[in-house]
């Protein structure tokens, strides 16, 4: 069986991440989103708990997807998580400069093989940090995170007053 691990913060899942997860679902036998987190200092808008579930809701679809948390490094959690190789996503040349980098050191201490795939134009400018700073400004999250997320997200960015 073909296993890939998909790592990120997913702070929260966006529709960016949906495009990968979905054509690599289609790709592999089995698809596991990693979300890493460092255990010791825990960060984020949304907490390691409230990701699984948008990232469980919002894949609820694919079959072939599941959801793990991991801390640490990303080569452990590829041997953990039983994956043969890594997937991540590229939007820009600076996405290169980090992906080449972080891809041959993982190369280098774990011999894990990343695969990088281009985003796709309708969702190029879509980040997890930029939904965060919209959101947190009230501003139109409609076509950045999944429709069935989209309250949650909404409500959860939104500040408290
Ligand atoms: P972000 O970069 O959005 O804050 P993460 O750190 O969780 O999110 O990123 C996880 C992976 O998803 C990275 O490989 C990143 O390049 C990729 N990714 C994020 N957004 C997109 C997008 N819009 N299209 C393609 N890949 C993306």
């Amino acid at each position: 069986m073909q296993t890939v691990l998909y790592p990120g913060s997913f702070d929260p899942v966006t529709t960016g991440h949906m495009d990968i997860i979905r054509r690599v679902a289609g790709l592999f036998d089995r698809v596991i989103v990693g979300i890493l987190h460092n255990a010791e200092k825990p960060s984020g808008a949304f907490s390691v708990t409230e990701r699984i579930v948008l990232l469980e809701d919002a894949t609820a679809g694919l079959p072939n997807v599941e959801i793990q948390a991991f801390s640490g490094l990303l080569v452990d959690a590829v041997e953990s998580s039983g994956a043969q190789a890594v997937v991540r996503g590229l939007r820009s040349a600076a996405d290169v400069e980090i992906e080449l980098q972080m891809a041959r050191l993982n190369r280098h201490i774990g011999g894990v093989e990343t695969l990088l795939l281009a985003a796709q134009p309708q969702v190029v400018h879509v980040s997890a940090s930029m939904v965060r700073e919209v959101g947190r400004y009230g501003g139109d999250l409609r076509g950045l995170v999944p429709d069935e997320i989209l309250t949650r997200v909404v409500e959860g960015l939104r500040p408290q007053t």
